[in-house]
């Protein structure tokens, strides 16, 4: 039997931090045994090195979160673009645009954001890319600089998501694809080849149904993948094979 994989998830995230060993039996237990841990900040980055299952394989990325963009100097981003080297640093990111807070900073988002797509493009590292509100801008970005990369937790709408696949993006799906209401989610897993495409639980957030309302943790990236398999007619195990060719062609390190 192949293993299910969670591509996004922040379980070096405070909300886990008093049973994050449960977690991780969960995770091992739903063989959910293979999982990108996203850092935002150095001590996350840091923490997230000290977690280690024998069951399961993690790896770890990176970046600057674009809500954080207007709290960065220059010392900080020689911080972050030093550990980007590391070979534990498995992928920049996540990092983008985001705009649905505030679009008052703009310039400063993009400037942060394309600074760290030159980085990956230098060091050959992929990207895990966060957009919101700013698809636009954000494919102007990557077109303008050619690197490997994901569209975490898509939530934009099919005709998009083929702009990004010819750029060579992998679309990532979360948890939103299985809620009652879900129907761009549905045209994005069809319109998308299912050699291009990976999911993740981004939790503690977005939670799939069953389980919607809950802290969300990896082990429940399993609903979502049911949903798709059966959405797209594909069998369990053969999907499972492909997600995880997909993950290891996308994340080499
Ligand atoms: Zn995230």
């Amino acid at each position: 039997m192949m293993n299910w994989l969670d591509s996004h998830c922040h379980i070096n995230d405070t909300a886990f931090r008093e049973d994050l060993d449960a977690v991780l039996e969960h995770m091992a237990e739903n063989d959910v045994t293979k999982a990108m841990i996203i850092s935002s900040y150095i001590e996350d980055y840091e923490f997230a090195k000290t977690i280690s299952h024998e069951k399961i394989a993690f790896k770890r990325s990176l970046g600057i979160y674009p809500g954080d963009a207007d709290a960065v100097d220059e010392t900080l981003f020689e911080r972050f673009a030093s550990l980007f080297e590391e070979e534990t640093c498995c992928a920049i990111g996540e990092i983008g645009l985001d705009y649905h807070w505030t679009s008052d900073n703009k310039e400063k988002q993009k400037e942060i954001f394309s600074r760290q797509v030159r980085l990956a493009q230098e060091l050959h590292k992929p990207v895990i890319i966060h957009s919101r509100d700013a698809i636009e801008d954000t494919y102007e970005i990557l077109k303008s600089c050619p690197v490997k990369g994901v569209m975490h937790c898509y939530s934009d709408d099919a005709d998009w998501a083929k702009k990004f696949l010819e750029l060579g993006f992998y679309i990532s799906i979360a948890g939103p694809v299985t809620w009652k209401k879900a129907k761009k989610e549905l045209e994005v897993i069809h319109a998308v080849p299912v050699d291009r495409l990976l999911i993740e639980t981004d939790c503690p957030y977005l939670a799939p149904s069953p389980m919607r309302g809950r802290r969300n943790e990896p082990s429940f990236v399993v609903y979502t993948g049911k949903k798709i398999a059966e959405e797209l007619g594909i069998g369990e195990e053969s999907f499972k094979r492909q997600l995880n060719e997909n993950y290891h062609s996308l994340f080499t390190l």
